[in-house]
């Protein structure tokens, strides 16, 4: 199939580390002479790039694949792709599900697509080994300004709910070199902002491929040090591996915004056993004891999930403490979803109703929503660095932008996407922070 002026379209499901390897398949195949189109029905080459972290995710998916096919029943030339965890998951499966995909290939096989696509073959083929790093790409970026950068690939813990592993393999990081070049190509390039991203960042440096060992902490310490690169953000770290030297790479490393995501999942010791989380509500409450005392202003973020086998209301009772006593920023919440191949799923006995975790939901979101509004007050009548992202989605004559802390700020002023501006925070919800653009902090600059 040659490829002179051929169209692609391109869905992504799933988390930031999927944007990222489709903005490297978006960038290989632009390479390859394909041009994107924002038309899925328009395109000669449909691709997905899945994801399998929840059962729901699947069946999104497959509504989506299924359009597809009814394009190809009235233009067979059309090539259709799919890619991801979901492809991984099933592997060859995908062929005898869905006969009229012509190719698969899992998170570490995108490059694959364009052997499949500059060879002849006619006969659909699935790649599903986890040899390359997708950072490896050229990358065709959603925004000039802000960039993911791909420091690992796989992930060696054994969380008992998690399909990752299984996905994507056991933990592969890319020396810290050739980080700092690509980093440094894409400050050149005028991004502002990179986010680091690995299935657990802060375990980087421990499976170096083809280069030496190294650390997370090292690393963010070399990109501090690459002029005119603004921010450094990050995900998803574990807590178990959140060691000092991070912490203080948030005090003392001017570029690392001061947010951490850190994933809780429960409050209960017992449960987060039970997840093979590896560390106890002690140790997470040590964490973030730690990451205060050397960042007293720092956002802190986290995940939770509702539900886990087993869980009962005194296991839940304990999250709602652990989120009243930490009092995080904000946090994704999750109802336990079963995921097949994964340890958890085998827990059916512990099996708990939909409608108790639907209802402890409610508890929940209450507590994250009403601490995290109680947070966001010390932001207003201060001015905060405002990365501008474009106008505000809730009114268009106003602009919005994140500010360090990883929060959305809506605000008047007038600048472009891309800029880092002064804004006079006004007003904070839970979620987000309204303000001006203070013209005298911008006239200083
Ligand atoms: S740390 Fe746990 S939840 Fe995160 S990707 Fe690895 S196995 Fe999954």
């Amino acid at each position: 199939m040659s490829a002179v002026s051929k169209t692609f379209h391109v869905t992504t499901f799933g988390c930031q580390m999927n944007e990222h390897d489709s903005e490297r398949m978006k960038g290989m195949l632009v390479a390859l002479g394909y041009a994107e189109t924002a038309e899925q029905q328009e395109a000669e080459l449909i691709l997905f790039n899945t994801c399998s972290i929840r059962e729901k995710a699947d069946s999104r998916f497959i509504s989506y694949l299924q359009l597809a096919a009814s394009y190809k029943r009235r233009n067979p030339e059309i090539v259709i792709g799919v890619g991801g965890c979901w492809a991984q998951s099933v592997k060859e499966d995908v062929f005898r599900q869905f006969p009229y995909v012509d190719v698969a290939f899992g998170p570490g096989q995108v490059h694959k697509l364009a052997e499949f696509l500059t060879s002849d073959s006619l006969t659909a083929q699935g790649f599903f080994e986890f040899e390359g790093f997708t950072g490896h790409l050229p990358s065709a970026r959603a925004r000039d300004f802000q960039g993911w950068v791909q420091i690992s690939a796989g992930c060696n813990m054994k969380c008992s709910y998690c399909i990752v592993p299984a996905t994507r393999g056991r933990q592969v990081d890319r020396p810290l070199e050739e980080l700092v070049a690509e980093v440094r190509e894409m400050v050149d390039a005028g991004v502002a902002e990179v986010t680091l991203l690995g299935q657990n960042v802060n375990a980087y440096g421990r499976a170096v491929r083809g280069g030496s060992r190294s650390s997370f902490a090292a690393l963010l310490h070399e990109l501090d040090a690459i002029d005119g690169l603004r921010r450094v953000r990050y995900t998803s770290p574990h807590p178990q591996d959140m060691t000092e030297d991070v912490v203080r790479a948030h005090a003392d490393l001017a570029s690392v915004c001061p947010h951490m995501h850190l994933p809780l999942q429960s409050g209960s010791s017992r449960i987060l056993k039970a997840m093979r989380r590896t560390y106890s509500r002690e140790r997470f409450a040590d964490r973030v004891a730690l990451i205060r005392e050397h960042n007293p202003d720092i956002a802190l973020t986290t995940d939770i999930i509702i539900g886990f086998p087993g869980e009962t209301e005194a296991d839940f009772a304990e999250t709602l403490e652990v989120c009243e006593e930490v009092g995080f920023d904000g946090a994704f919440t999750f109802i336990y979803s079963p995921r097949r191949e994964t340890e958890a799923a085998e827990l059916v006995g512990d099996f708990v109703p939909h409608e108790v975790s639907v209802e402890r939901m409610d508890r929940l979101v209450e507590v994250v929503q009403r601490r995290a509004l109680e947070r966001s007050q010390r932001f207003v009548g201060r001015t905060l660095d405002v990365l501008v992202e474009g106008p505000s989605r809730t009114d268009p004559s106003r602009l919005r932008g994140r500010s360090g802390h990883g929060k959305t700020v809506n605000f008047s002023g007038l600048a472009e996407a891309g800029e880092i501006v002064p804004v006079q925070i006004t007003g904070a919800t839970s979620q987000t922070l309204a303000g001006e653009m203070s013209l005298l902090a911008r006239a200083l600059v």
